[in-house]
């Protein structure tokens, strides 16, 4: 277990910025309630105060929609939901449905999936959906890196596409998630050089981590931390169930960070990203959201 971010005698603190509720194997429980349940037992027996649901670009029986998932966690203090954006679907009748839910304070952020759908972030067509993120001041993640599906195109979904849109839209704040994984050194180039841009460092291994890849993984996350060299920039994430949460603890404990950008990666920088509400955290909310 993690007890790396105890602070003075409190319970440690730890928010998990990245988890899906999708059904990604036959062998994962049939139902959303039950997948649920697995997650709030994973974040129980690791301590994870808040998880965060990110839900997909596709909706079908294994992809829950933003509203499925709503109705089962709507009321949990500790799920936030950040809602897939479905570039599949009628531009309108999506930009609609992301703006009720953002007007009712129901979503904590948008996520875009390039790569497994085919577009640039930087795409002008993406204009209005920033602006309703930048109204709302809600990060939007963007997956960026190697894909959990053969038949994306990986092209799109490349670091360096971030940069162009961080660039255009000032006022929005995006997320990286998965550093870029396996072009690292272009993903912390993006979060160094903008200010409004962050990453998370989810899903950088399927279940849990080898041994062989993890002295990898941690090589580049050390580099991102000295590169960056700020504490306010990384964000923890696993990418659960795809990766395993305790072995991304474990992970994340082995990592070369000082005290400060431990507790910023393990939970200050996504309570002041995502504006979440922690009971008990000192001064986990004061709103000093630098890049709105
Ligand atoms: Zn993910």
């Amino acid at each position: 277990m993690l007890r790396a971010t105890r602070g003075s005698g409190g319970p440690a603190l730890v928010i998990d910025c990245h988890t899906h509720l999708n059904r990604y194997t036959p062998e994962a429980p049939a139902t959303l309630a039950e997948r649920y349940a697995l997650l709030r037992a994973e974040m129980e027996t690791h301590g994870i105060r808040q998880a965060l649901v990110l839900s997909s670009y596709a909706v079908t029986p294994e992809r829950p929609s933003t509203r499925d998932i709503l109705e089962l966690v709507g009321n949990d203090a500790r799920i936030g939901v950040v809602a897939g954006v479905r570039l599949g679907r009628d531009r309108a009748e999506e930009l609609a449905e992301l703006r009720e839910l953002l007007e009712a304070g129901r979503i904590k952020g948008l996520k875009l999936y390039p790569g497994y759908e085919p577009f640039y972030v930087h795409d002008a067509g993406l204009r209005e959906l920033y602006a309703l993120a930048g109204r709302f001041h809600v990060p939007v993640m963007i997956h960026t890196g190697d894909t959990y599906a053969p038949k994306a195109r990986v092209k799109y979904a490349h670091p360096l596409t971030v940069d162009e849109a961080a660039v255009e839209f000032p006022d929005v704040t995006f997320v990286l998630c998965h550093l870029g994984n396996p072009w690292f050194a272009d993903a912390m180039e993006v979060v160094y050089k903008n200010a409004n841009v962050y990453a998370d460092i989810s899903g950088l291994t399927l279940g849990a981590f080898e041994e062989r890849f993890e002295r990898f993984a941690l090589g580049k996350v050390n580099e991102a931390l000295a590169y960056i060299n700020n504490p306010d920039k990384l964000l923890f994430g696993s990418d659960w169930p795809i990766s395993d949460i305790g072995s991304y603890l474990d992970f994340t404990r082995r990592l070369d960070a000082t005290p400060e950008e431990r507790e910023g990666l393990l939970w200050r920088n996504a309570a002041r990203v995502f504006r979440l509400e922690l009971e008990g955290a000192p001064g986990a909310t004061h709103g000093d959201d630098r890049t709105a």
